[in-house]
């Protein structure tokens, strides 16, 4: 249970400093808090064809088991992960990251002087009055909730969710972003999605540089 009689818990897969590969903050220096536990998918790979959204198909992300910490354990170690006292930011990612964050988190951790960011698959409303960026990346055949935010980070091409389905209108994001998906067909669709934001101004390419130069 992600509940403890001394207050609440989080259970945390991993905490890591990187760089931010992906999005309009790619290249930033961040820590990385990635969530155990996703309303997508188990995580197991006899569920694959079982999530809810098509992308328990083709995740490549491994949130499953992960530590519990109570929030002052789980700020402390963000805190200690970054290196530098300027520009601190932390990535609050999954698995689904709205499982669990919650308000208090975000306060506590702008009081260490972080900038606080989530990476969301849009399937949950986001109610934390204080974060400072939202990326919302939805996914094909789960319901899309959250439609505002910072960034749309759309994983292409996802079949039943391409960018020429949306309308834009409808939505309200400051940036647009396009990004490939990794698999066998990598190189295709790095160079499909080059060609739709060529075409298409308002989208921008966003490659995750992180995996290109070999950081996690
Ligand atoms: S929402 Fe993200 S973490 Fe969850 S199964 Fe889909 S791709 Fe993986």
């Amino acid at each position: 249970m992600f509940f403890q009689f001394m207050g609440r818990a989080y259970r945390v897969k991993e905490i890591f400093y990187s760089l931010q590969g992906e999005g309009a903050n790619a290249g930033r220096a961040a820590v990385f808090c990635r969530f155990a536990g996703c309303n997508l998918w188990t995580g197991r790979l006899e569920d694959r064809a079982r999530g809810p959204g098509s992308c328990s198909r083709w995740c490549d992300t491994d949130f499953l088991g992960g530590v519990n910490y109570t929030l002052d354990e789980l700020t402390a170690i963000v805190e200690r992960e970054f290196r530098g006292n300027c520009r601190r930011f932390v990535v609050m990612t999954g698995g689904e990251p709205m499982l669990q964050l919650d308000n208090d988190l975000v306060r506590a951790l702008h009081r260490r002087g972080f900038e606080v960011a989530i990476e969301t698959n849009g399937t949950i409303a986001i109610t934390i009055p204080d974060l400072d960026w939202i990326c919302v990346s939805p996914k094909a055949g789960a319901p899309w909730v959250q439609r505002s935010g910072d960034e749309l980070k759309l994983v292409y091409p996802q079949p039943g969710l391409m960018p020429s389905d949306l309308d834009l209108e409808q939505l309200n994001f400051r940036h647009l972003l396009l990004q490939p998906m990794d698999g066998l067909e990598l190189a295709a669709n790095r160079a499909e999605a080059a060609r739709y934001c060529m075409d298409n101004p308002r989208w921008r390419l966003t490659l995750q540089t992180h995996k290109i130069i070999g950081l996690r």
